[in-house]
């Protein structure tokens, strides 16, 4: 089944074609058939497609909305791929959606239907920023390839629909929890669900006995604390806002914060979580970059305080993470990083575990240093009590392969 992989953001589409059925998911055997963005749609975007063994291409065009964004990425499809084994447009089997939030009610993926939309309808106050336009997409998605190719939303919120009670309610009074489902929801799902799989058939573990602790960091960054394969807590909360230091968000503060920065700045309250989403991070405190990489070289080749202090605090918050989550747990077995910060910086994952020898992790300095650029494997040193692994996440795997579960009417156990 080739399954189209949708990922629509405010003003981007990105998308994978990917070609699954169970039998090549039960092998990790899934092809990748074409992959690609529209950036910038809303004016004259840029289109960037790559069909598998085929050379880049990218064009500029004006896009103006998410439908036309859509229209291009099959046109496109239908071209390259005309005359060649995955056939042309006709050959779409169904749509995965990426959906950022699915609030209390969405705990699964789901295939899309009247009733979906009108419940997706309800999440978009929860998340204004994103599930707005992964709604767009699945519109657009319809309207273009019609009621004849179905589609499914897989939700960032749904792995953690096992938080227990007192890991998801803030300590605020109940009835705002009952009246405006103020709770923390914890978003990367997809990629902590995907990671907490590779590590159980890595390890040829079943999944009741997956103890560890997933760390996802990318430009957003999240920690997973998974017990019997479900996720019991997590370091986003009602919005990914919370928890880690990101490239651009503060991750945890002092929520008094927001109105003495407003006051002192002559600002809203609006303004001051602007700033919080958009300009703090490893960016705020730098002054230069949210980029992981720039800002180790910049600390390497011209030793920048700031770029080092930055650094130090993004992996100081995290090794606190490591800690609560393994107190929360009752111990681990390992710890697994991942995203494009945790699959490709030694020098960052060695900076955070640094410390947890009292747990018992010591790194394998060899294997840590070999460990990147879409390696997978151990990190740890031989015999550690506490494991440390990089697992490279792939999120769109695991939509792939919950359309086509869910489009075969077979139950998902990831
Ligand atoms: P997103 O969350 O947008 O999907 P990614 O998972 O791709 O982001 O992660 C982007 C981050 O990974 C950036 O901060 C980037 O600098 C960092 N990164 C990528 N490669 C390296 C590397 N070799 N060393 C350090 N950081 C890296």
């Amino acid at each position: 089944m080739n399954v189209l992989v949708l990922n629509n953001g405010s003003s981007s589409l990105k998308f994978q074609l990917i070609r699954t059925d169970p039998d090549l998911a039960a092998r990790d055997a899934d092809e990748r058939l074409a992959r690609g963005v529209v950036d910038r749609i809303g004016g004259q975007a840029l289109l960037t497609f790559q069909a598998a063994g085929r050379p880049a291409r990218r064009e500029t065009t004006p896009v103006r909305d998410h439908r036309t964004a859509v229209e291009e990425v099959l046109r496109w499809i239908a071209s390259e791929t005309s005359g060649v084994p995955i056939g042309g447009l006709r050959e779409i089997d169904a749509v995965g959606h990426r959906v950022v939030h699915g609030g209390e009610y969405f705990r699964r993926s789901v295939l899309v239907d009247d009733e979906v939309l009108r419940n997706l309808e309800d999440t978009l106050d929860l998340a204004p920023l994103h599930n707005p336009h992964n709604l767009r997409g699945i519109y657009a998605a319809r309207e273009v390839l019609g009621p004849g190719v179905p589609q499914a939303a897989v939700f960032d919120t749904a792995f953690h629909h096992t938080l227990p009670e007192h890991a998801y309610l803030y300590a605020i009074p109940y009835p705002l929890y009952r009246r405006h489902r103020v709770r923390r929801y914890g978003f990367h799902g997809t990629s902590h669900r995907y990671v907490a799989y590779r590590y159980r058939v890595l390890t040829g573990m079943p999944r009741e006995k997956v103890r560890i602790v997933t760390l996802h960091l990318g430009n957003g960054a999240s920690a997973c604390a998974i017990a019997g394969g479900n996720s019991v807590d997590t370091s986003m909360g009602f919005t990914p806002l919370e928890g880690l230091v990101m490239g651009t968000r503060s991750g945890d503060i002092d929520p008094a914060l927001v109105d003495y920065i407003a006051a002192k700045e002559g600002l809203t309250a609006a303004d001051v979580e602007l700033i919080l989403n958009k300009q703090s991070g490893l960016l705020g405190i730098s002054g230069l970059t949210h980029d992981m990489r720039d800002l180790l070289a910049e600390a390497r080749e011209h030793d920048d305080r700031r770029a080092r202090l930055a650094i130090d605090i993004f992996c100081y918050r995290a090794r606190k993470y490591i800690g609560a989550y393994l107190a929360a747990l009752g111990g681990a077995d390992a710890v697994v990083f991942t995203g494009g910060i945790g699959e490709n910086s030694p020098e960052i994952r060695e900076g955070i575990v640094d410390g947890l020898q009292w747990f018992g992790l010591e790194l394998d300095p060899e294997s840590n240093r070999q460990m990147v650029g879409g390696r997978e494997g151990r990190i740890s040193a031989p015999g550690a009590r506490l494991e440390a692994w990089v697992i490279p996440t792939d999120e769109e795997i695991l939509i792939a392969r919950d359309t086509m579960r869910l489009v075969l009417g077979i139950e998902s156990r990831y």
